[in-house]
């Protein structure tokens, strides 16, 4: 079992020791009362989540995804461990496997997750049949949202979308023809009724305006997203080869960081509202609260995945790495889960509790080496520091009484990785 970190200042106990000791004190209705009044959305609750991957197939070939797949090498050979590259493409295990599993947790929260889900809307369906789970959410390319019935795409509390900004942009990495189509998608779901939290989820690469593309997904008229978050294609996979990424971070996407951050609190100021820009909102959510983060996107601590094969991984797209699988849905008690720590040099930063170690894969991996990783770090450094620097304006605009602090209250672990 891998040891837990000591998170914060005051060495706060891991997620998995809370989980033991409230399952021993038989506090698990009081969990669920929580959870389904709403507190779980505001706070460091300890709630899980579990990405389902339902198949490894996709109907698109993204430059940053599938295209990369195949040059996707686990740079730092032996860190991984053994990879199984045996691993089924589709849902192997029983699926009364997997709701006896869940049925263990008071409160869980399953992510559908591919490849691309509604490849497997057949799956989806009986699981939302069928699971004793109370709240779906989804991540998916948003090609096939209209294959899944309004009775179940209503259901979901949360739709992360993949689009990168406008029609040229997000068809030149995703294919001719996407943006529209998942547009009409996107139309078509909220006409059906849909009320829960529709999130456009942004790659972005160095032919990315930052500004550009977030205020066009803001303002679209063929659907303004309120609710956005972006990630940066950046060392995930062994493609040093871009010679062209430090030089666009520091002559475009730090500066368009600084530029959109400023636009964000000129919307407070003027429109009393807050945009729901998550790698603003949650992290500006524990600045204002003083509240230090594990890692953002929560795997490894309130965030799992189950594998085609139903091993449990800390992340989705640990894959295969079974040196660091934390378990199987036929063996393991949901609150049993170990934390997985981000280690390394994040242990040492000093943005550590407003950064959360970035990512959980990256920091086991290191597609990126040295220069490059410090550069993909230095973009943390820039949001903190616009952030940090808008606080005081944006406590002066809660004191007034234009906004309040509530209006940064989002879900966490919700598939935002929230650092970009
Ligand atoms: S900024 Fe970089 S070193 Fe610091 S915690 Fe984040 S990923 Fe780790
Ligand atoms: S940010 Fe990293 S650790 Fe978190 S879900 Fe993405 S790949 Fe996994």
């Amino acid at each position: 079992m891998i040891a837990c970190l000591s998170r914060g200042p005051k060495k706060k106990m891991c997620q998995q020791a809370v989980r033991t000791r409230l399952r021993d004190r038989g506090e698990q209705r009081w969990l669920r009362d929580r959870h389904l009044s709403g507190f779980a959305s505001h706070g460091n609750g300890v709630f899980l989540y579990y990405h389902l991957i339902l198949t490894d197939e996709c109907n698109l070939c993204c430059s940053y995804c599938r295209a990369k797949s195949f040059d996707n090498s686990r740079s730092d050979e032996g860190c991984c461990g053994e990879i199984d590259d045996t691993l089924p493409v589709d849902v192997s295990y029983d699926l009364d496997t997997l709701y006896h599993f869940l049925q263990k947790d008071p409160v869980p929260t399953v992510t559908f997750y591919g490849g691309e889900p509604l490849l497997k809307a057949d799956v989806i369906k009986r699981i939302m049949d069928n699971a004793p789970v109370q709240r779906f959410m989804i991540q998916t390319n948003g090609l096939l949202l209209d294959r899944l019935e309004p009775e179940y795409v209503n259901r979901f509390s949360t739709i992360l979308v993949s689009v990168d900004g406008r029609e040229a942009l997000t068809d030149a990495h995703r294919g001719p023809g996407t943006y529209r189509k998942v547009m009409n998608n996107v139309k078509r779901v909220i006409a059906n009724g849909f009320l829960g939290e529709l999130i456009a989820r942004m790659t972005v690469t160095e032919d990315t305006d930052i500004v550009e593309a977030v205020t066009h997904l803001a303002g679209n008229p063929d659907h303004s997203f309120s609710s956005i978050h972006w990630q940066l294609d950046a060392d995930f996979s062994d493609d040093l080869s871009r010679t062209t990424f430090a030089p666009w971070v520091h002559g475009c996407y730090n500066p368009g960081i600084r530029v959109l951050v400023h636009d964000w609190v000129r919307q407070m100021c003027e429109q009393h509202t807050v945009p729901r820009w998550y790698p603003f909102l949650d992290t500006m959510g524990d600045l204002l609260n003083g509240r230090p983060s594990l890692l953002r996107c929560g795997s490894g601590h309130a965030n799992y995945s189950i594998m085609t094969d139903g091993h449990i991984s800390p992340c989705p797209i640990m894959i295969g790495m079974k040196k660091f699988y934390v378990g199987h849905i036929s063996r393991t008690h949901p609150l049993d889960l170990s934390c997985v720590p981000v280690g390394g040099e994040c242990t040492a930063c000093p943005i550590r509790h407003f950064c959360g170690g970035r990512c959980l894969y990256t920091n086991i991996v290191h597609p990126w080496k040295g220069p490059e990783r410090r550069v993909v770090c230095g973009t943390v450094e820039n949001l903190h520091a616009a952030l940090t620097g808008a606080l005081p304006i944006v406590r002066s605009l809660i004191d007034q009484g234009a906004i309040a602090t509530a209006d940064f209250s989002c879900e966490k672990f919700n598939g935002c990785e929230i650092i970009p």
